[in-house]
């Protein structure tokens, strides 16, 4: 039997500690349970449906819009700019804003985006907890290595929907979740907040306590009454001095909100089930080698993703976004699972010239892969290659080198591939 010669151990994740759980006592799998660094995304979409809108009809762009008609389900920041509110009567919106641009709501076309831009979440990081259609927060804990700052995440998370989705979205950077949430608030619209470990109080306490999650208007009434209208005012006041005015739970819930302590942690449930990544192409029409090229780009930097974590997949998924804003994806499964750059590239080269008649007649403008069926490496007989691997030893000097020189050393401009034999990579033009 084959085993895997090149598997990884798994790596300490910076600025949280390692703790052996059930599921990480199977895997061999450390897992974060604590950190003291800002590390959770709060990721939130800017007027989702009316972003939506104006991104379709241009017309509607820099005006103000309402989605909805007895109800404002959404308006855009033209129209909340003049008051108006979700959910507001639409009379009395139109009163505030007699110039708005009223459209039904599409649902059809939000489900799309929403996908969309869950998309580039799980692309970003394996955890991802979503909140809403167009909301979710994001553990990039331990993706420095690999991909940076967690502000420069954020950075690249921001113009990756902006590019690849075509909406505006604002994102809260914190040690928690609470925090990142309010982060992402106080940044809109289209706009990135760090919220820095020793920054917390000072970030939180000149805000108003409507901003604590809790405080409605019922709450935020009693506390008006007894002069608390910012945050720091009520943490001033302290558990037991909050004790007469909001009962006991609510005094404990909102004096440890306003001291910014949120021990939850990000949740998704479950492992990670795909890895993706993806590259907008702009408008302009792209020659089918250049598109190979993307593709192979991508694939190398997917195959080394897979093997850094240990992981291998079964099934890849060829995505496609045209000129319209319409997707598609084509997969093909394979019948051994791998983890080789080159075997995973020989399947998208051929879900890639079976969508090139689609492709020339819709206008590309992005490809991306996904990855799924994944699997962890040492549960599976890894029965490819039998023979000398060839191409394992090139991924893993490959893999070797970036690890040593950073990313952006080893970048293959394209592989050439001969016949369907060994690649050779190239350095960068
Ligand atoms: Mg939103």
């Amino acid at each position: 039997m084959f085993v895997s010669d090149h598997r990884r151990e798994p790596a300490a994740e910076p600025g949280g500690t390692p703790s052996a759980g059930p599921d990480s006592a199977r895997s061999g799998r450390t897992r974060i349970v604590a950190r003291a660094e800002a590390s959770i995304l709060h990721a939130d979409l800017d007027s989702f449906y009316a972003s939506v809108e104006q991104r379709d009809d241009p017309r509607l762009r820099g005006r103000p819009v309402i989605v909805g008609g007895g109800v404002v389900l959404a308006a855009s920041y033209e129209a909340k700019a003049r008051g108006v509110r979700t959910p507001m009567n639409g009379a009395r919106a139109l009163r505030l804003c007699p110039d708005a641009v009223v459209v039904p709501p599409r649902m059809s076309a939000y489900a799309e985006a929403s996908k969309a831009v869950f998309e580039v979440f799980r692309d970003t990081t394996p955890v991802v907890e979503g909140i809403s259609i167009d909301e979710a927060f994001l553990d990039v804990g331990g993706l420095r290595r690999i991909a940076g700052e967690p502000v420069d995440i954020a950075h690249a998370l921001r113009v990756a929907v902006r590019e690849q989705v075509g909406l505006p979205i604002s994102v809260g950077i914190a040690r928690t979740k609470f925090l990142a949430k309010v982060a992402s608030a106080v940044a809109k619209p289209d706009g990135l907040r760090l919220v820095p470990p020793e920054g917390e109080l000072d970030f939180l306490h000149p805000l108003a306590v409507e901003r604590l999650w809790g405080v409605g208007e019922v709450t935020a009434a009693k506390l008006r009454d007894r002069g608390i209208t910012r945050i720091g005012q009520l943490a001033q006041h302290g558990e037991a001095g909050l004790r007469p005015i909001l009962g006991p739970a609510a005094a404990r819930h909102l004096f440890a909100l306003s001291m910014a302590r949120d021990p939850r942690r990000v949740e998704t449930g479950r492992r990670r089930r795909s890895i993706g990544a993806q590259r907008a192409l702009g408008r302009r029409s792209r020659e089918p080698e250049e598109i190979e090229a993307y593709l192979h780009g991508l694939t190398d930097r997917l195959g080394r993703r897979l093997r850094d974590a240990g992981r291998v997949c079964r099934t890849v998924v060829l995505r496609m976004r045209f000129d319209d804003f319409s997707r598609v994806t084509r997969s093909h499964t394979m019948p051994e699972a791998s983890d080789h750059t080159e075997t995973i590239l020989r399947a998208a080269r051929v879900l890639l010239a079976t969508a090139m008649p689609m492709i020339q007649e819709r206008g590309l403008t992005l490809v991306g892969l996904a990855l799924t069926n994944l699997d962890d490496a040492d549960a599976v007989q890894l029965t490819l290659p039998l023979e000398p691997r060839a191409t394992a030893t090139l991924d893993a000097t490959l893999d070797d080198l970036r690890r040593r020189f950073g990313s952006a050393a080893v970048t293959r401009a394209a592989l050439i591939t001969r016949g369907e034999g060994l690649s050779v990579p190239l350095l960068p033009d």
